[in-house]
């Protein structure tokens, strides 16, 4: 198992760990602040650094033969088993990450439709949603401009499935559905706006997303539009 650092705090950019195991092409540790692919976004980039050495952390993937582990994959030959050292996230790319993510919330809520596909990335995050209602990019852009400029809070937190059970009108306001069997869900919030089950790293508040812009909304299939966000400059 790894402990999970960047599921209660995503600011946190750097942490003491320890090497548990060599696995898939890299390294387990027994904490981390590197968020592992998942949930549409790319994993965390960075840098395992104990001393004078450094390690360049490629990605960050979920173990797929140790559940619950986290694998840190690695360029070039890997600290040891037993190896103390210091975790550190590529910042600017978490950063990206952070407002783009929050901004495909922001997109759920101004298109009430099934998402059916999202991929968050350092350059561009793209959503797809299943209807076959056109989309209107100035309107579009124009909500999504207004809720960055409202600076809604943005907060997490973890509710369990006796919760979700007791409050249909809960898990009726959520624009994606929980999954069940886990126990508890990590639920994302951006109060007044948008409530979603979500596991990604997010801004504290809407006006960190900044200036996002819609670059591209396709027709991607007959029943599927997809919208595309980008930086501006
Ligand atoms: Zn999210």
């Amino acid at each position: 198992m790894t402990e999970e650092l960047f599921r209660e705090d995503a600011t946190l950019l750097a942490c003491d760990a320890e090497v548990t195991a060599h696995s898939e092409g890299g390294v387990v540790l027994d904490r981390t602040v590197c968020y592992p692919l998942g949930g549409g976004q790319a994993g965390d980039t960075g840098w395992l650094v104990a001393g004078a050495r450094r390690w360049q952390i490629m990605d960050t993937r979920k173990s797929k033969t140790q559940p619950g582990a986290i694998v840190h994959v690695i360029d070039g030959d890997p600290p040891e088993v037993g190896q103390a050292l210091r975790v550190e996230v590529d910042a600017a790319r978490r950063q990206a990450h952070r407002r783009f993510h929050t901004a495909t919330h922001l997109l759920c809520a101004l298109l009430p439709y099934p998402v059916d596909g999202c991929s968050i990335t350092e350059a561009s995050a793209r959503l797809d949603f299943h209807t076959d209602e056109p989309f209107d990019k100035e309107s579009l852009q124009a909500g999504l401009s207004r809720l960055v400029a409202e600076a809604h809070p943005v907060r997490h937190r973890w509710i369990s499935e006796e919760e979700l059970d007791a409050n249909p009108g809960l898990v009726r306001s959520m624009s994606v559905q929980p999954p069940r069997g886990l126990g508890r869900v990590r639920v994302l919030e951006i109060e007044g706006v948008d409530l979603q089950p979500c596991g990604g790293t997010h801004v504290s508040n809407t006006r960190e997303i900044g200036a996002v812009l819609i670059t591209k909304i396709e027709k991607k299939s007959a029943r599927t539009r997809r919208v595309v966000l980008g930086f501006a400059g």
